[in-house]
């Protein structure tokens, strides 16, 4: 049995998350009305978008989006489309992280084409530095310096994702054995 990892950095604590999440509400709540078609981003925006929508001061309609995992070579995919019918719609997209910008250019395209009025993007996370495409963010909860990080809906593996703080991993340490932080994040439960 491999020794456990050293302990990843606590990026952002809970607390700290749920000011960032209240500065978001308060800048999104002038753009969000009933009619308002929230799309989340599966898996990786499932409690960022159950914290936010929480926060809003509207109804608006809930819906999902969700791209195949990315595989080289192969060209991207949508394997959950919005129920909703998006035509005419005002739709606010919201999604875990940019990294590369290939996903959500990939995601807003494909919204576009449903012919809906205006898409609004916000990202919980934003690693500038990463960026491979240019894309438009109108929103962005917090700008993270680091390459890679778990917890708050992000996985590796599968794993980390129900953490409720944020950690800067290490990939490599990650890719070698995905359970590294297990006994950091989950205790004696992992
Ligand atoms: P992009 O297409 O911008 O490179 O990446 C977007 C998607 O990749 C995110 O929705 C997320 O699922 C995944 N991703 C990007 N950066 C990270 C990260 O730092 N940690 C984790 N766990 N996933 C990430
Ligand atoms: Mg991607």
């Amino acid at each position: 049995v491999a020794a456990d990892a050293p302990e990843p950095l606590v990026v952002l604590d809970h607390s700290r998350l749920g000011e960032v999440l209240d500065t978001l509400a308060t800048a999104l709540d002038p753009h969000v009305d009933d009619d308002t078609v929230v799309v989340i981003t599966l898996p990786g925006g499932l409690i960022f978008g159950s914290d936010l929508l929480r926060r809003l001061g509207a109804s608006p309609v809930v819906d999902f989006v969700a791209t195949a995992p990315y595989r080289p070579g192969s060209t991207a995919s949508l394997v959950h489309r919005p129920a909703t019918p998006l035509e005419g719609a005002k739709v606010l997209l919201l999604t875990d992280v940019i990294d590369t910008g290939l996903s959500l250019t990939y995601v807003l395209g494909e919204l576009e084409r449903a012919g809906p009025s205006e898409v609004r993007t916000c990202a919980l996370f934003d690693k500038p530095h990463r960026r491979l495409v240019p894309v438009r963010i109108d929103h962005v909860g917090v700008a993270v310096e680091h390459d890679f990080v778990v917890g708050y809906g992000l996985d590796f593996g599968g794993w980390y994702r129900n953490l409720p703080v944020v950690a800067a991993a290490d990939l490599e340490r990650l890719s070698a054995d995905p359970t590294c932080y297990r006994h950091w994040a989950y205790g004696n439960r992992g």
